[in-house]
């Protein structure tokens, strides 16, 4: 039986994403057992700014919706779920939690890709994020946002936990996050207090850091501070990739002390899974 598992991808649902619902399916059917499409909710507007409208977001989701059972109904063998990825900000705390209450999701992922009013993540920002600070500056400022997320809460699992290693590998080298241990394991700390959960996100084996995120010493501080789910997802935004570094990814857990990845229903933890990968397959 497959059981491979996919909790972070987009579709043309998502500003950034491409193809209808059904042909991510098609990649997936046959090696995956779970699947939950997690589609930004907020959207550019035509001066590329981010805007996060709940009547826009709410309609949007409810239509993705009905193509995540239009959907399970064509692939009755895959576990297919409604998620959503939002961006932290402040300011967008109200309209999210308006929108987590209008719309049934399964899961859902807070992330952090905006720091200081900068996308770290892309795009023109990125060097205007970077040049002026030194590395310590600008992790330091990223970590603090996930950490203010954190006390937020309104959400299930941290997304790309240090996300900030994709631009900043470029400018400062190899990111060693003991050197940020200090601020990096009391927001682990926080999480598993209040039942929040980590991932394991493998677009970043196909970016400049060309690996997973996070670090295998952060997951394994996760695991000895008591975070109590672990989540794995490839942030495909086109089918072509939909299982881009997955692989990689299991290993990473087991190798950093994690056996089981969990399956969410309703927004509560639903079933845990052993991770087996191809190497791992016993007898
Ligand atoms: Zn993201
Ligand atoms: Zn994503």
């Amino acid at each position: 039986m497959p059981n491979m598992i996919n909790y972070h991808f987009h579709d043309e649902f998502s500003a950034d994403g491409a193809g209808p619902l059904a042909l991510h399916c098609a990649a997936a059917n046959g090696s995956f057992r779970a699947i939950c499409i997690t589609n930004h909710a907020e959207t550019m507007d035509s001066e590329r700014a981010w805007r996060a409208d709940p009547d826009e977001m709410i309609d949007r989701f409810l239509r993705n919706a009905e193509s995540v059972t239009a959907a399970a109904v064509r692939y009755p063998e895959l576990d297919i779920r409604l998620g959503v990825e939002l961006e932290y900000r402040r300011e967008w705390r109200a309209p999210f939690e308006r929108l987590l209450y209008e719309v049934p999701f399964d899961f859902v992922l807070g992330s952090v890709h905006i720091v200081d009013g900068l996308n770290i993540s892309g795009g023109r920002d990125v060097d205007a994020y970077f040049l002026p600070r030194s590395q310590r500056q600008a992790y330091e400022a990223y970590f603090r946002q996930v950490d203010e997320m954190v006390d937020w809460g309104a959400f299930d699992v941290v997304a790309h936990f240090d996300l900030i290693k994709r631009y900043g590998h470029r400018h400062y080298g190899s990111f060693a996050p003991r050197t940020y241990r200090s601020c990096i394991e009391p927001i682990l700390a926080k999480m598993a207090r209040n039942h929040i959960g980590i991932e394991i996100n493998t677009s970043g084996v196909n970016q400049a850091p060309g690996v997973p995120y996070p670090e295998p010493e952060i997951l394994e501080w996760a695991n000895q501070v008591g975070v109590e789910t672990l989540t794995i997802g490839s942030d495909s935004h086109s089918p072509d990739r939909f299982a881009q570094g997955l692989e990689a990814g299991m290993r990473l857990a087991l190798e950093t002390g994690w056996n089981e990845f969990t399956l969410y229903e309703a927004r509560r933890p639903a079933e845990r899974i052993e991770i087996r990968t191809h190497r791992h397959v016993p007898g």
